[in-house]
């Protein structure tokens, strides 16, 4: 299990994380979502050991990990970390470097490994290419699938599909969370998609202003969202008077209500338009089946 206590951390004179506390257990996957510059990234580097803590204590199991004042190799043995800005070696080939890790004395296993490894990114088609000639995405996945390659005990993600294409991106995502279940291993994840943390992340936490302003299931903070900031990482919401958040798709049109809008615009969404109207001089977002005509007069009925 993994035990941070008390954690606060400066670069320089302002403190980018003061006093978090979390536990993740054995198995886990744990989202860390926050605005930009809310310190995620911080956050896993100092999970890693990148640097020494201002102030409280990290713990895997009952060692504990240690920043470059006590460490000349920086990051434990059984941890991986994948950064937003992903290292590789660019000479060798998507295989070569997927496999730089593992042991030459056992080719033929290392081979299989590899090749398992190229299924979960999806990238055995490249497997002879050299790193240089890739794209970002796909450098990405050679970065993920590097990580995992000796099977960490933790795996650290910093933002891990954020150079990959929408095409492959729910696939890889679906394979990555999957295989990282199946082998028993922890995941810490940073982003800012919705889409990484909602079907695959077991608990999750919100930072903001250096602490840590929500904790939950993505269920629970999903449903009760306490606040806009947590709301708006989800979906498209509404603050309304005497209702609280409302998401847009929490509201329907019906013959009649209170809640009176006027249609100001209507987008469209794929399954659904997305409708922009007026409510008493402040905007409203809502959900609808199909396009609704400007200036018209509709009524509202929120579903909880
Ligand atoms: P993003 O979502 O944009 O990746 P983040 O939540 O990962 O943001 P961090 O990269 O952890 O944010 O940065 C948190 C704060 O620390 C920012 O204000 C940033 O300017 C500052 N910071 C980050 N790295 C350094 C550094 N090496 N030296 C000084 N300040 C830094
Ligand atoms: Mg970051």
């Amino acid at each position: 299990m993994l035990h941070v206590k008390n954690l606060s951390f400066k670069y320089k004179k302002q403190l980018i994380l003061e006093n978090i506390s979390f536990s993740v257990n054995a198995g886990e996957h744990y989202a860390i979502i926050g605005e930009s510059g809310s310190g995620k990234s911080t956050l896993l580097k100092l999970l890693y050991g990148t640097y020494n803590l201002n102030e409280g204590e990290i713990f895997w199991k009952d060692n504990p990990i240690l920043g470059p004042e006590h460490n000349l190799i920086i990051g434990p043995s059984y941890m991986k970390y994948v950064a937003q800005e992903f290292d590789l070696m660019p000479f060798i080939s998507v295989a070569e470097n997927i496999g730089a890790f593992l042991s030459n004395f056992y080719p033929e296993e290392k081979q299989i490994r590899i090749n398992e490894l190229l299924d979960v990114v999806e990238l055995q088609p490249y497997a002879d290419i050299k790193v240089k000639e890739l794209s970002g995405g796909q450098k990405q996945r050679v970065a993920i699938a590097r990580a995992i390659a000796k099977q960490p005990e933790i795996l650290l993600l910093d933002e891990p599909f954020s150079h990959i294409d929408n095409f492959k991106k729910q696939s890889l995502r679906r394979s990555l969370f999957k295989f990282l279940k199946e082998k028993n291993i922890t995941c810490i994840v940073a982003t800012h998609d919705k889409d990484d943390v909602l079907s695959f992340s077991d608990n999750m936490m919100v930072l903001h202003d250096a602490k840590i302003m929500a904790t939950g299931t993505p269920q629970e903070l999903y449903k009760n969202p306490e606040n806009k900031l947590i709301a708006s990482f989800f979906d498209e919401f509404n603050e309304i008077e005497n209702y609280g958040i409302v998401y847009a798709h929490q509201l329907q049109v019906v013959e009649k209500s209170d809640l009176k809008a006027l249609v100001v615009q209507s987008y469209f969404k794929g399954s659904y338009w997305l409708i922009e109207a007026d409510l008493n001089g402040k905007k409203l977002f809502f959900e609808n089946k199909s396009t609704l005509k400007i200036g018209s007069t509709i009524y509202l009925s929120i579903i909880k």
